[in-house]
């Protein structure tokens, strides 16, 4: 096997590593999309294991979501489709209609179904740097880092044509104050609002998403900004997309799935999210790996998923709908 892949990998991945420690995203990006290219040509060279290991290295570099991996909510799709996707991609139809581009899109919905996912997929539809904030990014740092950070975060966005820009846990960073509010988060808050004012009207070179799990916590006043015309409800997964969802965790298996488990699994699963399938799918793996299993069966699937015990309780979806109700929210 030529080493000249591997050296390449090896070669895209410390540059990746030295551009992240340099704050330089782009150049980040580039090296990692590179070293995906030749972990992908080795695991063309190889066979079995070795191949298995090189194409889920290959994946993971890649991480390219697609909107059609997304499973499921259509009518968030659509929304999406209707402001970001659709008006870049037939630009001029669009201008002779006299629509702009972007405005920022609020997913909000229960934890794990999807919405950073989806956030991913629209910089993976229309190959756009993705740049995400979240929470940890603004607290728990050094007194001033954060702000630099986030400063620098947005410096890098604006050095590409247009790019996405997700923010997520909007709950915590924007959260409803009840008593005095640290100084430096307060410039934190006000940095990301001054970056973001222009979103509204199109001025700014970002699509922006933003994600909450729990939307009754964000502060009514940072809602009234304007910033999230759109409000989508991001629900848990319905039989045919959790089957999607199934499937896709199957993707890499070498070893036959049948279709009954498939199909079982999907039923067993109502209320659960697409990240708790993937928690369920994940041990089904592990558990045929250990019994040196050539085949996954609905018995194997069954063995598996005795208490299937889904992370999104009742109490969360209430909370929701309140909040839905009290700001006259309607999901389409
Ligand atoms: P959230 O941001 O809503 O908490 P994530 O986007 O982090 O959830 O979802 C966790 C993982 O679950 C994703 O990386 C994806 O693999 C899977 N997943 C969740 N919902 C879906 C969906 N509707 N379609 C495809 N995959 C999904």
């Amino acid at each position: 096997m030529s080493n000249f892949n591997y050296e390449k990998k090896l070669e895209h991945e410390k540059a990746a590593e030295k551009a992240l420690m340099e704050d330089d995203f782009p150049s980040a990006f580039y090296h990692v999309a590179e070293a995906a290219k030749f972990a992908l040509a080795l695991a063309n060279q190889c066979t079995g294991k070795l191949r298995e290991a090189y194409m889920s290295n290959a994946n993971e570099l890649m991480e390219s979501v697609r909107m059609a991996d997304v499973a499921g909510m259509e009518n968030v799709k659509r929304q999406i489709r209707l402001r970001m996707i659709d008006p870049l991609q037939h630009a001029e139809e669009a201008r002779k209609h006299g629509l702009k581009v972007g405005g920022g899109i609020l997913l909000y919905g229960p934890p794990g179904t999807g919405k950073t996912f989806i956030a991913k997929a629209v910089a993976g539809e229309l190959d756009l740097p993705f740049y995400t904030i979240t929470a940890a990014d603004i607290f728990g740092k050094y007194v001033g880092e954060s702000e630099n950070n986030i400063r620098d975060l947005f410096a890098e966005a604006r050095k590409n044509p247009l790019s996405v820009v997700f923010i997520d846990e909007l709950e915590t960073i924007f959260r409803k104050r009840t008593g005095d509010i640290h100084e430096t988060t307060q410039k934190v808050i006000s940095v990301i609002l001054q970056e973001l004012d222009g979103v509204k009207d199109g001025k700014n070179p970002f699509l922006l998403l933003g994600a909450t799990n729990a939307p009754w916590m964000i502060d009514e006043a940072f809602m009234r900004t304007g910033r999230f015309d759109v409000k989508a409800y991001v629900g848990l997964p319905d039989l045919p997309a959790r089957e999607q969802i199934i499937r896709n965790a199957f993707k890499h298996v070498e070893y036959p799935v049948d279709e009954d488990a498939i199909m079982y699994l999907a039923s067993a699963t109502g209320k659960c999210s697409g990240a708790d399938i993937n928690g369920i799918v994940q041990s089904i793996r592990q558990t045929a790996f250990e019994r040196h299993a050539d085949r996954y069966t609905i018995e194997l699937f069954r063995s598996c998923t005795q208490h299937i015990a889904p992370s999104c309780n009742e109490e969360t979806l209430r909370k929701i709908e309140e909040w839905e109700r009290q700001n006259e929210i309607t999901r389409e």
